[in-house]
C-alpha cells in the first residue's frame, strides 16, 4: 500500500527500462513488509538528478551506465572503497548527506565465494570496463592473483597497472592454468546469446567461472563450462549479492536473497514472454 509515509528508492541511468533492480528490491520490500517503493529513473541530466534525490528526500538509489563515475563529485561523502575504485552503484541519502558506495565488488566476490576460496587462486579476467574494474579490486582484495585480459590491450594493462595485477593477450589463457576465469565483458549477451568468450575447449575440469552477464542467465560459457566439469556462477548471483548489499546499506539489514533472485527470474521470463507482443506494438 502506498501512502504518505512510503519510502522512496530507485535507480538511476540511462537505458533502465531492461533493469531488474525495482522488481528485485520491491519483491524484497513487500517480503519484509517496508512501507517502500524502488522506481527506475531515465536519467540524462545528473546534476538535476542529485538535486531531486536531496530536495525529494528519496532515502537511497543505485546507479548505472553512464552515471557511476560522474556522479562522484555531485556527493558529499564517498565510501573509502568508492574512492578506491573510483566508481558509485549506490547512494545513501543520510537525513540530506547524501553517501556514494561501491557495492559492485561484494557481489562478485561474494557470488564467487559461494563456491570457492579466492585467496591464493590464479584468477583470469576478461574485459577492462566498468565491471572487471570492480571484480579486479575484489579478487585483489581477496588474495587472489589476478590477470587481466582484454582485447584493448591498453585499456587491459592499464586496469591491471592501476589494480596491481597482471596483464596477458587472450591467446596466453590457457598458459596461466587459472582456477577462476571471470568473463565481465558483454560477450554472450542477448541478442547476440550464441557467443563465447573463449574457446570452450580452454575451459579445464575443476575450473570455476563466473560470468558478469546475466540475460540469459545460463550464457553459451557457462554451458560449455558446465559440461567440461567446471563449477559456474551465473551473474545473476553477482547481480542479487550487490543488490543485497545495497539493501543492507539503506536498511541496515539483510534482505531475503532468494526472494530477490526468484523476483529477478520472474521478471526476466516475462520480458521474454511480453517481447513479441512489444515488437509487434512497435511496428
Ligand atoms: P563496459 O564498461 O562497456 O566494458 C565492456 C568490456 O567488454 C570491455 O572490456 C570490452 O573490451 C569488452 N568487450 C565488449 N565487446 C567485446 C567483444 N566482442 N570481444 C571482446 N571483448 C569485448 O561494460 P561493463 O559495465 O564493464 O559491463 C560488462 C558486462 O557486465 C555487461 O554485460 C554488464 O551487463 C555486465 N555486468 C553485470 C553485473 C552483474 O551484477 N552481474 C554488474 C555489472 C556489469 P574493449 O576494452 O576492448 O572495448
Amino acid at each position: 500500500m502506498i501512502d504518505a509515509q512510503t519510502e522512496v528508492f530507485g535507480i538511476i541511468g540511462n537505458p533502465v527500462r531492461h533493469s531488474l533492480s525495482p522488481a528485485m528490491h520491491n519483491a524484497a520490500f513487500r517480503a519484509l513488509e517496508l512501507n517502500a517503493v524502488y522506481l527506475a529513473f531515465s536519467v540524462e541530466n545528473l546534476p538535476a538528478a542529485v538535486e531531486g534525490i536531496r530536495s525529494l528526500a528519496v532515502r537511497g538509489v543505485n546507479v548505472t551506465i553512464p552515471h557511476k563515475i560522474a556522479i562522484q563529485k555531485l556527493l558529499d561523502e564517498m565510501d573509502l572503497t568508492a574512492v578506491a575504485l573510483g566508481s558509485v552503484n549506490t547512494v545513501l541519502n543520510r537525513q540530506g548527506t547524501l553517501v556514494g558506495y561501491n557495492t559492485d565488488w561484494i557481489g562478485a566476490v561474494g557470488a564467487l565465494e559461494e563456491v570457492t576460496a579466492i585467496s591464493g587462486k590464479r584468477c583470469a579476467l576478461l574485459g577492462a570496463g566498468g565491471a572487471a574494474r570492480a571484480v579486479a579490486y575484489g579478487l585483489a582484495n581477496a588474495g587472489g592473483d589476478v590477470v587481466v585480459i582484454n582485447r584493448t590491450e591498453e585499456k587491459g594493462r592499464r586496469l591491471a597497472r592501476q589494480m596491481g595485477c597482471g596483464f596477458a593477450p587472450l591467446k596466453a589463457l590457457p598458459d596461466l592454468r587459472a582456477d577462476i576465469l571471470v568473463n565481465a565483458t558483454s560477450v554472450g549477451m542477448e541478442p547476440r546469446a550464441e557467443e563465447c568468450p573463449v574457446p570452450p575447449e580452454w575451459l579445464r575440469p575443476g575450473m570455476v567461472v563466473m560470468d558478469a552477464v546475466y540475460a540469459p542467465p545460463r550464457t553459451k560459457l557457462l554451458q560449455e563450462a558446465e559440461a567440461r566439469g567446471c563449477r559456474v556462477v551465473e551473474g545473476l548471483r553477482w547481480l542479487v549479492r550487490q543488490g543485497a548489499e545495497s539493501f543492507a546499506i539503506w536498511f541496515g539489514t539483510r534482505p531475503p536473497e532468494d526472494v530477490m533472485e526468484r523476483a529477478c527470474r520472474e521478471s526476466m521470463l516475462r520480458a521474454h514472454q511480453d517481447a513479441p507482443h512489444r515488437a509487434a506494438k512497435e511496428r
